[in-house]
């Protein structure tokens, strides 16, 4: 057979990292699932533990299907080698724990997930690594941020929920020019919109749980980078805290990531069209999207991302109470935290994914009480618009 190696990112998602000729020709890859490798000899199990075999010897350590899922996504976040685990925090702990040591300074993006905001306030408290925020709207405001302690710039982009953009090209080249490496959170785009590592920053990290399964029935995280970096990464916090992904959701994620082209371009079409109907709503006060063209960092969406994403937030004339109320009319549209999913989902970050983030913090990152987040699915989108609709006559 005359091997043509997979070039586009649409053959890339089903092919690469498996080939079914080493494999009975099994079409569908195997799940490896077993916790532990024999050897052959106590010889050999001496040579792994050195590392002067290559070879398996424990699933904490890797696994072939694991293998799998980890070359596919290196490729397809252009980047040298990745590593899977088995949450997307689970990916940012151990990459920020990695990177950084007491006396450290973390410098993040105006608002990042919830969550990986309680971590960097548990890293300040209990092991003084430091961090702080800047809208990094300009290479100078990014240089003013930066601290001679600075040992990491960590960026989302889109902003988890406030979809605010950052320019990535700008960010990787100051980090080189000081030596700091640039970590992406790219879960909001998924590889088939952003990659980041192309724009020069040093490594990717994924919630898995998103678009990368895209159907809503597995926790996990990915981490791309160097191969030396990830190497490292694997052998230190992955193996010693132990936050991998069993087998068999890494065979979940690579059957997920089968169908990722065609999903994102559904998602993004259906949103392009209820952001435009958002837009002329009257009940609503603010749509924050990367495809308006009225969006302040509409030009950084324009050179970074392939298409605006799947992802819609916005503002309610009204307050709390006019958000949850509008929420619990909705009929198709389910209440919960998570996106990515073929289901389109809502949730209220002011009291759901950023509720840990204090409210002044919040309201600097720009997530207000009527704020809204909507994860746009695959049906229908007049389905969804009708839906919306409805809630809207309601309040
Ligand atoms: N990063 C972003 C942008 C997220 O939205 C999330 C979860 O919602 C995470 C990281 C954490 O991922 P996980 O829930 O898979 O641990």
């Amino acid at each position: 057979m005359t091997e043509i190696y997979p070039t586009k990112i649409e053959t890339k998602v089903i092919h690469e990292g498996y080939d079914s000729e080493k494999h009975s020709g099994s079409l569908a890859p195997p799940i490896f699932q077993t916790s532990t490798f024999t050897f052959e000899t106590a010889e050999q199990g001496e040579k792994r533990f050195a590392g002067e075999e290559e070879g398996y010897i424990y699933t904490r350590l890797g696994n072939p299907t694991v293998t799998m899922l980890e070359e596919r996504m290196a490729a397809l976040e252009q980047g040298e080698a990745a590593l899977a685990f088995s949450s997307g925090m689970a990916a940012v702990s151990a990459i920020l724990f990695g990177l950084t040591k007491t006396g450290d300074h973390i410098l993040c993006s105006q608002g990042v997930y919830g969550c990986t905001f309680g971590l960097l306030e548990m890293m300040d408290q209990k092991y003084k690594i430091s961090h702080n925020f800047s809208a990094m709207e300009s290479r100078e405001q990014l240089l003013q941020a930066l601290r001679p302690e600075t040992a990491c710039i960590y960026v989302e982009t889109p902003i988890n929920p406030t979809m605010k953009l950052v320019d990535l090209q700008m960010i990787a080249e100051v980090g080189k020019e000081k030596g700091i490496p640039v970590v992406v959170d790219n879960t909001f785009c998924s590889p088939y919109l952003q990659n980041p590592i192309k724009f020069g920053c040093d490594a990717v990290i994924h919630s898995a749980t998103k678009y990368i399964c895209g159907h809503g029935d597995v926790i996990a995280g990915i981490a791309v980078g160097r191969k030396e970096f990830i190497g490292k990464i694997a052998m230190t916090t992955q193996k010693d805290i132990g936050g991998v992904i069993s087998p068999f959701d890494a065979w979940l994620l690579l059957r997920g990531l089968k169908t990722l082209a065609v999903r994102m371009d559904r998602h993004c079409d259906n949103a392009a069209k209820l952001a435009d109907y958002l837009v002329s709503h009257p009940k609503v006060a603010n749509v924050f999207y990367p495809g308006d063209e009225q969006n302040p960092d509409f030009q950084i969406a324009q050179k970074q991302m392939r298409k605006p994403g799947g992802l819609i937030s916005f503002t309610l004339n009204g307050n709390k109470a006019t958000a949850q109320a509008f929420m619990n009319e909705l009929k198709l549209i389910k209440i919960a935290v998570s996106l990515g999913d073929a289901e389109t989902l809502i949730q209220h970050p002011a009291t759901m994914t950023h509720a840990v983030v204090p409210k002044e913090s919040r309201e600097e990152m720009g997530i207000d009480d009527t704020l809204l987040r909507l994860s746009v699915g695959l049906e229908s989108w007049e389905d969804i618009r009708n839906d919306l609709e409805q809630a809207f006559n309601h309040i």
